[in-house]
């Protein structure tokens, strides 16, 4: 039997629709407890206090949709989604999710990048996704200018996103197209018209193309259909009501009640992407922008704004631990909820920070770009730190062993699958993969976890280890075989393997095993050689994918007989070095 979303979590309201594109679903009124039309500002600048209200991101996307049509000869009915891709490499800004929807209203993709890629990472995603334009901002301007022209994206289809002043400085001008422009020009075009989607197109169809390594292997487009959205955004709100309608009714006595949420985390990542940018939204919460981390100005913004639910990574909740004489300049008494996900939260660091903030709720959720974000999450009403909370309405789960035996009791570790309506369409052309991630309707989710009973009496999700081959820094991926295939291009690596090694402020960091090649003279320094190596990272990846946990030559990279790095054995060895001293 597979385990289900607790007795107190309320199902779904309806199915997800699966003939609407997002854009749709959000904007409409039929749908959201407050859709779009009421007079709140869905997205403020946590920097300038620059916002729009609801009724002007509505037609913020429909001016760009008519803009975008005419510039880029996208018509919404003509061409299939793939004919109509846009990257979008950017700091966060007011408007990449209503370029996200009106791409959608277009039945174009959108494809975010992490804004910390290098060019070469850039150049990776637009071919890799068949980019026809790409959105950028000023401050990355010249590194998505590199890309695109390897890409073969001529400057004309490079366009420019708004950021605050203070991150552009004394720049050039560019003479590039913003979105701006197309929504003035957009406004005098006439409607587009509706997309024509049959039954179940909204399940068949990508919006967003994410990238993930899986289990193994490179990163990898992630084809989020427009029905993985609309699920789990459905699925996140229903599993909160019991708690929304509680400060509703016995605290704050106000129907009408929204949230104020902090919108720091990067919109390329899916945590951001749905939880913040769709889940909020659609309960009508607001959102302070923030184009990227700087610790005081989010304690700034917190205070100015009165944010009460935080969404973070756990570097950044250890960062709060080891400031408290920073928290205490500001006042942060609007906060009740501080969620956290991406990567474990630590049982120190969540009793730590609820020593100093003992009113708030310090809640973990669990989810994979494959699972279109949130599988389990603690819910306010029930925490239990270590834990990853209860499933989600509509999703199931079932523990196996490495022979593949299901694993019905408590308390016993195995891989986690996953079935949801959220569970994605697959990888881009990886016939593989496909194969080896989604078998029989369920997710392989290559992460160890056990099912516990809580004191509260209901299941929750422990995620005991990751059993698949991915390092997280920050909350980013980082994907051992990208890195291993980069270090085999410099001439004094014969062989590699790249592992986590823990890391106090990032989670963790890579660290790499190198077989020195036999034209390394004994002469030369292990020392200098291993810098080398790093800088050789450091030129071409971003810097979460630095190889900060060091360089170590061995003799031979242990592998399985058919060739399969054994990672395992390097992570035990490391382990007991680490013990030792
Ligand atoms: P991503 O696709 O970048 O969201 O990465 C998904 C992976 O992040 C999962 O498969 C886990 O390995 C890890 N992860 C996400 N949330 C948590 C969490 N709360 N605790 C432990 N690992 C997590």
């Amino acid at each position: 039997m597979p385990f289900h979303a607790p007795s107190w979590a309320p199902e779904l309201p309806f199915d997800p629709p699966d003939s609407i594109p997002i854009c749709d679903f959000m904007l409409d009124e039929h749908y959201g407890r407050h859709p779009l039309g009421y007079s709140h500002n869905p997205f403020t600048c946590g920097l300038t206090g620059k916002t729009y209200t609801s009724l002007e991101v509505r037609e913020r996307v429909d001016y760009l949709a008519r803009g975008l049509a005419k510039e880029l000869v996208f018509q919404p009915n003509q061409g299939t989604e793939w004919d109509k891709v846009i990257a979008v490499f950017s700091v966060n800004t007011l408007d990449t999710l209503p370029l996200a929807w009106a791409t959608h209203r277009l039945g174009g993709i959108q494809t975010p990048v992490n804004a910390a890629y290098s060019a070469v990472e850039l150049e990776h995603q637009l071919k890799n996704s068949g980019a026809k334009a790409l959105f950028t901002c000023v401050p990355l301007l010249e590194t998505a200018r590199e890309a695109a022209k390897k890409s073969g994206i001529p400057d004309n289809r490079i366009y420019i996103l708004e950021v605050p002043e203070e991150l552009v400085g004394k720049s050039t001008p560019h003479g590039l197209k913003t979105v701006d422009d197309f929504i003035r020009e957009g406004a005098k075009l006439d409607r587009l018209e509706k997309l024509n989607w049959a039954e179940g197109d909204g399940a068949l169809r990508t919006a967003f193309l994410c990238y993930s390594s899986g289990t193994s292997g490179l990163p990898k487009g992630v084809m989020i259909s427009h029905k993985n959205v609309i699920a789990n955004t459905m699925q996140i709100a229903a599993f909160e009501k019991p708690y929304r309608d509680k400060i509703i009714n016995d605290v704050r006595n106000q129907s009408d009640y929204t949230e104020v949420v902090l919108g720091l985390l990067p919109m390329s990542h899916i945590y951001s992407l749905v939880v913040i940018c769709h889940a909020s939204i659609f309960r009508g919460d607001g959102v302070i922008v923030l184009p990227k981390f700087n610790f005081t100005k989010t304690l700034q913004a917190i205070q100015d704004y009165k944010i009460n639910s935080l969404f973070m990574v756990p570097p950044i909740i250890i960062l709060m631990t080891k400031n408290k004489p920073m928290l205490e300049k500001y006042d942060l008494s609007s906060v009740w909820s501080l969620f956290t996900g991406a990567a474990p939260l630590g049982q120190e660091t969540a009793q730590d920070i609820q020593k100093t903030f003992p009113s708030w709720k310090i809640r973990q959720g669990y989810g994979l770009t494959e699972t279109c974000t949130v599988v389990c999450s603690s819910s306010p009403d029930d925490i239990w730190f270590g834990s990853c909370g209860s499933l989600l309405p509509s999703i199931e789960c079932k523990i196996v062993t490495v022979e593949g035996v299901e694993i019905t009791g408590y308390d016993q570790p195995g891989e986690l699958l996953v079935k949801s309506p959220s569970v994605v369409l697959g990888y881009l052309n990886n016939d593989q993969a496909n194969k080896e991630t989604f078998q029989d309707g369920y997710m392989r989710t290559g992460d160890e976890a056990m099912i516990r009973k809580a004191p509260s009496g209901h299941e929750h999700v422990f995620i005991t280890d990751r059993i698949k081959e991915l390092i997280k820094v920050q909350g980013h991926q980082v994907a051992p075989a990208e890195l291993e295939a980069h270090l085999l291009t410099h001439p004094a690596v014969n062989d590699c393997a790249v592992i986590q090694i823990p890391n106090e402020k990032t989670g963790e960091v890579p660290k790499a095993f190198v077989v020195k090649a036999p034209s390394v003279g004994i002469e030369e320094n292990d020392r200098v050689l291993a810098r080398e190596i790093q800088k050789h990272v450091e030129q071409h990846k971003a810097r979460y994918k630095w190889i900060s946990g060091g360089v170590e030559f061995i003799d031979e990279i242990p592998k399985s007989p058919s060739g399969k790095i054994l990672r395992r054995l390097l992570r035990d060895k490391e382990k007991k070095k680490r013990k030792a001293g």
